[in-house]
């Protein structure tokens, strides 16, 4: 049995042992088997690590830099890859897939946010893979519907988010790219694969004054690179649809269909 995650039952900080928070983390990581009565916070320390060097980098949302250092995303990858879990770096979570860089979900999310300091309402994701950006999302959206084609991935997000009890976090079965028209509207959707347009079930099911963050390919001499992808920022308002176009980013691609 895992032990239950840290997260978010400590919110409320408890009181420790004088000196006991600054203590540095012993250099392996905690069994995972909580069979020691005072248990370390896992990787507390690793993980501020990792979020300062992203606000290093330019990332300023406070909301997203809280949520990225409560989500322990260790408990999201194979035990052999933990000791990689808090670099900026993708790692495979089997079916060919990977869990995104912490950097591009950090990025994307302060996209989505776009400022605001309140919880953004309903949000769409599109490829769940292993839950670690919906568990993300949790903390700053009221109600997250992350949807997965692949069965064998939905049912590990579903195992690797059970012991987090995440009441806002719905986990779908199903073909993204026709978006979850049930929880429409969305205040935000974003996609965690990319594809060559964006559906336009995703545009459709955006509230008027929502925001939709995904990644996109670009071709050609525009982007500088062929089959190169960019995120794309789409906000939909009562005039229709705006669009940005940001940085350069590797996504596996959106596919259509279950499997
Ligand atoms: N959000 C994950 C990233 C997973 S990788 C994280 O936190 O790291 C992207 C996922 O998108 C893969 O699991 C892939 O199977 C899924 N995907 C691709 N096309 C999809 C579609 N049309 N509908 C739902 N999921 C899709």
């Amino acid at each position: 049995m895992k032990p239950r995650p840290s997260f978010p039952a400590r919110l409320d900080t408890q009181a420790r042992p004088a000196g006991a928070a600054r203590r540095p983390l012993p250099a392996a990581p905690p069994p995972r088997d909580g069979g020691t009565s005072i248990r370390q916070p896992a990787f507390e320390s690793t993980r501020k690590r990792m979020v300062a060097k992203l606000v290093a980098q330019g990332l300023a949302d406070r909301q997203v830099c809280a949520a990225l250092e409560l989500v322990e995303r260790h408990r999201f990858v194979d035990p052999a890859l933990e000791g990689q879990a808090y670099e900026d770096t993708s790692l495979p979570i089997g079916l060919g897939q990977t869990i995104s860089k912490p950097g591009v979900v950090a990025r994307m999310i302060e996209l989505l946010l776009n400022g605001r300091t309140d919880r953004l309402g309903r949000v769409l994701e599109v490829g769940t893979g292993c839950g670690y950006q919906a568990a993300v999302l949790s903390l700053v959206a009221t109600e997250v519907y992350s949807i997965e084609r692949l069965r064998g991935l939905h049912d590990k997000a579903r195992d690797n988010l059970r012991a987090f009890r995440l009441p806002n976090v719905h986990l779908l079965f199903g073909d993204g790219m026709a978006g979850f028209a049930k929880g429409a509207p969305y205040a935000g959707i974003i996609a965690a694969a990319g594809g060559d347009a964006i559906p336009t079930a995703w545009t459709d099911q955006l509230a008027v004054g929502g925001r939709l963050v995904a990644p996109v390919a670009v071709s050609g001499a525009a982007s500088g690179a062929v089959g190169s992808q960019s995120i794309v920022v789409i906000d939909k308002t009562a005039q229709g649809l705006r669009q940005n176009v940001c940085e350069t980013v590797h996504f596996v691609p959106l596919k259509s269909g279950v499997a």
